[in-house]
C-alpha cells in the first residue's frame, strides 16, 4: 500500500514539477538571515520537524543560519521513545542540523490526554536558554497544526518566557494553522505562491505572512528525512506526506504573548 503511495505521488510530483521547473526556497524571505542569529526549533515530539518545519530549517540551513532543536519528548506513548529518539536524531541530521536535544521530563511526555504544565514548561524553556545563546525561536501556535495539546501547549509557555522579560532580544514565530483545505493543498501551495509572484500578486500578503517555501529538492529531502521515522510510517502517514501544504511551505506569524 504504502509504496504504491510512493508511485502515485512521486509521479504526481514528476509532472507537476516538469511543468513548472523553478519553484524557489525562501520565496518571500522577508526577515534577513543575518538578523536571526541563532535559531532554535521548540517541537514536541520527533517527526515534528520533518512534518511540519522542514520548509523552514532547508530553507534555514542552506542560507548558512545556525539551527539548534530542542524535542521536548521522545515520543514514548507507543513505549518507542529510545527508537524515535534515534530516527530524530537521524531525520534532523538529513535536515542538516545536528544541535539536536531532547527533553527527558516525568510530567512532559508524549500524550494526547496529558495537558503539559504552562509553567513548568516555561521553566524548562527558560533553563535551555541560560545555557544556549539563542536570538530566534520557531515553534507551534496555539492550534499545533494539528490540534495536538501537546503542540498547543508549547507557544502558551513560551509566552509567558518572552513576557516574563529576562530575554528582551529574543524573536518568537508561530508556525501559522491553516483550516483543513488549505493545510491538505499540497503541491498546489508552493505552485500558487510561485504564480502569486510571478503575476504580483500577493506581496504584501508574504510580508505579513514570512512565508518559507521548499522547492522540488527540498521536498525530497523532507521525504527522506521523514523514512527515518520507520515507526510512524503507517499507511495514513504517506496521504499526510503527499497532501499536506506544510512539507511545501510554512507561513509564520509573531508568537502571540496577550
Ligand atoms: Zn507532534
Amino acid at each position: 500500500m504504502a509504496g504504491w503511495l510512493q508511485l502515485v505521488t512521486f509521479t504526481a510530483i514528476a509532472l507537476i514539477s516538469a511543468l513548472i521547473p523553478s519553484l524557489e526556497t525562501s520565496t518571500c524571505a522577508i526577515y534577513r538571515e543575518s538578523t536571526l542569529g541563532n535559531a532554535l526549533f521548540i517541537t514536541a515530539h520527533p517527526d515534528d520537524e520533518t512534518m511540519f518545519f522542514a520548509p523552514t530549517i532547508l530553507s534555514l540551513v542552506s542560507q548558512n543560519v545556525s539551527v539548534e532543536a530542542l524535542c521536548l519528548s521522545n515520543g514514548d506513548s507507543g513505549g518507542l521513545g529510545s527508537m524515535r529518539e534515534r530516527e530524530l536524531y537521524e531525520a534532523y541530521s538529513i535536515l542538516g542540523v545536528e544541535n539536536v536535544r531532547i527533553l527527558a521530563h516525568q510530567q512532559i511526555r508524549d500524550n494526547i490526554t496529558l495537558q503539559w504544565d504552562s509553567k513548568l514548561l516555561a521553566g524548562i524553556i527558560q533553563h535551555h536558554l541560560e545555557h544556549h545563546k539563542i536570538s530566534t525561536i520557531f515553534t507551534f501556535d496555539e492550534q499545533g497544526v494539528s490540534g495536538h495539546p501537546n503542540h498547543a501547549a508549547i507557544p502558551k509557555a513560551l509566552a509567558l518566557v518572552i513576557n516574563s522579560g529576562v530575554y528582551p532580544g529574543i524573536k518568537a514565530y508561530s508556525l501559522v494553522t491553516h483550516p483543513l483545505p488549505i493545510k491538505y493543498s499540497g503541491i498546489a501551495a508552493p505552485l500558487l505562491i510561485r504564480l502569486s509572484h510571478v503575476v504580483g500578486w500577493g506581496k504584501d500578503t508574504c510580508v505579513l505572512a514570512r512565508t518559507r517555501v521548499s522547492n522540488l529538492a527540498g521536498y525530497l529531502t523532507t521525504l527522506r528525512a521523514m523514512r527515518k521515522h520507520d515507526t510512524q510510517l503507517v499507511w495514513f502517514r504517506w496521504l499526510y506526506l503527499a497532501f499536506s501544504r506544510y512539507m511545501w511551505v510554512n507561513d509564520w506569524a509573531p508568537l502571540q504573548t496577550a
